[in-house]
């Protein structure tokens, strides 16, 4: 069988982020991705960098804030190397974002909101209607209430993507289109590489399992996917319409600055189903245009589906798994592209033998990581 140290099975932002880096540590790496690269959930997502604007409540909620802060932090530097590496101009922006309240309950929310995060020493300010419409003038005046989160930047994830395909050929792994992982080979008690759907094997030192929402299909992974219908709007007449990223109950509408926008998503429990459904999108339209008349006006380029890789606690699976030779970086939910940088990091730490191993859950990751 022929013989590599490292498979990374899955083309998306995860496991072409652990190519890269592991390519640029000198690890010889190849990985497989069963369709074009990106077209997982990657080239569906927003690409808001939003460890602020998500953070839930609970243990795991605090957990995916500290994981997601660390990653934030990164993204300058992991956006810059990829720049550099890939010749590809970077697409990050650090625009900031509010938060928006339409009506009293929705102000209520927000309150509380405001409150967790003040409790978890978190970067947020509550401000008027009229500062934030001074702040973005195509918001609607009746507007109720806002949180601004200064620090909030976002990246085009398809940017991200092809950048990294280029940074991470031109570090020297070999990434392969159209190649579709069967399932896992073992031998001896371990992972040793992984079977094709073309029949042939590939054998590993270790297998990075990569797979997005598909991963529980080629191990025993509590990995979902969760539906995300969302669009993306053009305005002819150029960017200005909104400069930051706007939340609300229900959806966001994220600026490319470039006339582009991405107004998204729903989040819908219904299997591997793809079909793009009118109520949703409607629901987007209608409560979006609520807080930007505007919006209205744009031009729709796209509708996307994409299937979120949910897990039973919203934390990704990253590090090693109970079977050797198997390593999971998987269950990124709603932050993949945020968690991207701090994913590779862990992964080719335990690939290199110098992290501890991560098991399942991030909660298990050594406090003294920095990405
Ligand atoms: C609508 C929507 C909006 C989102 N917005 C954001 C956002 O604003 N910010 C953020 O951080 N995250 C966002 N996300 C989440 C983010 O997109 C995901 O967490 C991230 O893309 C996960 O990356 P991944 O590489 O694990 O999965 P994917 O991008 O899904 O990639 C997995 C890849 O594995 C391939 N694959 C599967 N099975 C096999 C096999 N057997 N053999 C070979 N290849 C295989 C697939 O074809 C796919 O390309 C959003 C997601 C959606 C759907």
């Amino acid at each position: 069988m022929d013989r590599r140290e490292v498979i990374v099975v899955g083309g998306g932002v995860i496991g072409l982020s652990i190519a890269w880096r592991a390519a640029r540590s000198g690890i010889s790496v190849t990985l497989l991705e069963r369709d074009r690269f990106g077209a997982g959930a990657t080239h569906a997502a927003a690409g808001m960098l939003a460890p602020v604007a998500e953070a839930d409540f609970g243990g795991a909620g605090r957990a995916l804030v500290e994981l997601g802060l660390t990653s934030a932090t990164s993204w300058p530097q992991f956006a810059a190397a990829l720049e550099r590496d890939s010749g590809l101009p970077s697409r990050l922006r650090a625009d900031g974002a509010l938060v928006l309240a339409r009506d009293r309950d929705e102000a209520e929310a927000l309150e509380r909101q405001l409150a967790y995060r003040r409790r978890l020493g978190l970067a947020v300010t509550r401000i008027t209607p009229s500062r934030a419409r001074e702040l973005e003038p195509a918001l609607a005046p009746s507007l109720r209430l806002a949180l601004e989160i200064p620090g909030e930047s976002s990246v085009d994830p398809r940017w991200v993507c092809d950048a990294l395909v280029l940074a991470a050929r031109g570090a020297g792994a070999e990434l392969r289109e159209h190649c579709e992982v069967a399932g896992l080979v073992r031998r001896g008690g371990r992972v040793s590489g992984v079977a094709l759907a073309d029949g042939g094997q590939l054998g590993a030192d270790r297998v990075v399992l990569a797979a997005g929402a598909w991963s529980a299909a080629l191990s025993d992974v509590p990995v979902r996917p969760v539906k995300g219908q969302i669009m993306r709007l053009r305005d002819g007449d150029g960017p200005g319409l909104v400069g930051r990223t706007l939340r609300f109950e229900g959806g966001y509408i994220v600026t490319r600055g470039d006339g582009g926008y991405v107004l998204g998503a729903s989040s819908e429990e219904r299997g591997f189903d793809t079909t793009v459904t009118a109520r949703p999108l409607y629901e987007l339209l209608r409560d979006a245009s609520e807080l930007v008349p505007g919006l209205l006006d744009l031009e729709v380029e796209e509708i996307t589906v994409g299937l979120r890789p949910g897990s039973p606690d919203n934390l990704p699976l990253i590090g090693a798994s109970d079977e050797d030779g198997l390593i999971l970086a998987c269950g990124h939910f709603r932050n993949g592209i945020l968690l991207a940088p701090i994913t590779a990091t862990l992964v080719v730490g335990v690939l290199e033998d110098a992290l501890p191993s991560a098991s399942v859950g991030s909660r298990h990751i050594p406090d003294e990581v920095g990405v």
